[in-house]
């Protein structure tokens, strides 16, 4: 029951997982079910679902504690049940209490210990690891859906995105509702966009940042792994910003590969940084990437490339989920929320990860520029976006929607653990030493 539960919330509208969840709960309250287990079940995932459902994910985790709470309760107050004192009065409360009271009277010690150990043993779990018991059981929760009917194709001018498999993989949403896609593995053909790249003579510029200490300990793997998986059937060229050319580290290139440094002067502040990055590459741009490359990306530099990220990532703009907020509720994304600054927003179709945006050198020119004037009108006020430039990166591609989205197998974290719906590792975060690094 519990796997037809998960499996169909996975695949369905949200209206009618939300009824399939109820009626599960349903028939774990129904007489013939146990009682000790109908208590359990009905606690657990009316309060899990309902929870998720209305969008707040630290519902998830107050459940958990009721739920230990409660259990608790009944097994200390000789069996009267808390949902039955204070709650819903259910048809069956009676008999529940009836079996706990029985069973505690017949319960040897040993036995009522063993319980007492379990439950400390959840609460201590969900204390500890609470958030990494969020994430894990957030591949429950389905995305939104692809609007299109079953099989049908994206109606793009682009032969690319109209030739993508978006029914391969019905366990993700793999288009949005603007019909912009959303690459997943499996449902585009490397080779096509290989070789369209190729035809068409796309050269790709790369921007990175490493200023101050992240230099040292992040630039060297960043660019031997880009070596090995960033679009290598393209030409692609490196432009290092950094405070310290002399230390960058010497990398073998492949042939039609080159690497640029450009001296940038560095800040007090690591929020300062961060979101000069904007004004920085606005203004490369404009003197010298669009004499020379139709594409660019722009990446953090505390990342590592474990997998092929190709040609099948390019688009006029291009915006990455974020591996944290792909399956979270909307209410949930951590948008500024502050009505003062100009990356204010209320609601929004994704949660777009700033470590990895990219398009063509008009595209980012646009996001660049959007993103550094909202920064600047903020600073006039003495305000300050909650995420810096992502909450402005996310004003942009609300009111100025992505033309292809990458899916987190793009940019991942470990840290989330495993998930069936992420294939493969392209990219992945590496470990974060803020304490150290940031100044
Ligand atoms: N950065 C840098 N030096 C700094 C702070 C930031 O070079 O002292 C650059 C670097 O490219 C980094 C990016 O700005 O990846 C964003 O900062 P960070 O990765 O610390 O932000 P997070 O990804 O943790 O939000
Ligand atoms: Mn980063």
């Amino acid at each position: 029951m519990y796997i037809y539960v998960c499996v169909f919330s996975r695949l369905y509208i949200p209206s009618v997982r939300f009824g399939a969840n109820v009626l599960s709960s349903v028939f774990f309250c129904s007489e013939k079910t146990r009682p000790d287990l109908q208590y359990v079940a009905y606690t657990f995932w009316i309060h899990y679902y309902v929870g998720l459902e209305s969008g707040t994910e630290g519902s998830f985790f107050l459940s958990c504690v009721k739920l230990v709470l409660s259990c608790s309760y009944v097994i200390v107050n000789d069996g009267a049940s808390f949902e039955c004192s204070t709650h819903v009065k259910m048809r069956d409360c009676s008999a529940r209490s009836k079996f706990v009271r029985s069973w505690l009277k017949q319960a040897s010690r040993a036995k009522v210990k063993i319980c007492f150990a379990l439950c400390a043993a959840v609460v201590i779990f969900v204390i500890f690891f609470g958030h990494c018991a969020i994430r894990f059981f957030q591949e429950l929760y389905a995305m939104g859906k692809c609007p299109l009917n079953y099989n049908e194709k994206l109606k793009s001018q682009n032969e690319l995105d109209s030739s993508l498999d978006l029914w391969s993989r019905v366990d993700v949403q793999t288009c949005t509702k603007w019909g912009a896609p959303i690459m997943w593995e499996g449902t585009f053909d490397p080779g096509d966009f290989d070789r369209h790249h190729i035809q068409k003579r796309t050269s790709v510029a790369l921007t990175v940042f490493a200023i101050g200490r992240y230099l040292e300990v992040y630039l060297k793997e960043f660019l031997k792994s880009a070596e090995q998986y960033f679009m290598v059937e393209l030409p692609v060229t490196y432009y290092i910003f950094t405070d310290i050319p002399e230390f960058v580290p010497k990398v073998k290139l492949m042939k039609q590969r080159h690497m640029k440094v450009i001296q940038v002067k560095n800040q007090k502040r690591w929020q300062d940084i961060s979101m000069l990055r904007m004004k920085t590459i606005a203004d490369f741009i404009e003197s010298h990437i669009q004499h020379w490359h139709q594409y660019i990306f722009c990446f953090d530099v505390d990342q590592v490339f474990v997998g092929r990220f190709g040609s099948e990532a390019l688009g006029e703009t291009v915006g990455l989920l974020h591996a944290f907020y792909y399956r979270s509720h909307v209410k949930d994304y951590t948008y500024d929320r502050n009505p003062e600054s100009a990356a204010y927003m209320v609601t929004g179709d994704f949660y777009y990860h700033a470590a990895i945006f990219g398009g063509t050198w008009q595209g980012v020119k646009n996001i660049t520029e959007f993103c550094h004037q909202g920064i600047m009108k903020d600073k006039e006020k003495n305000i300050e976006a909650l995420w810096h430039d992502e909450s402005h990166l996310n004003k942009y591609f609300w009111l100025h929607k992505p033309s292809k989205v990458l899916s987190p197998e793009y940019c991942w974290s470990t840290i989330i653990g495993f998930r069936f719906d992420i294939r493969v590792h392209r990219l992945l975060w590496a470990t974060k030493f803020y304490d150290i690094l940031r100044t």
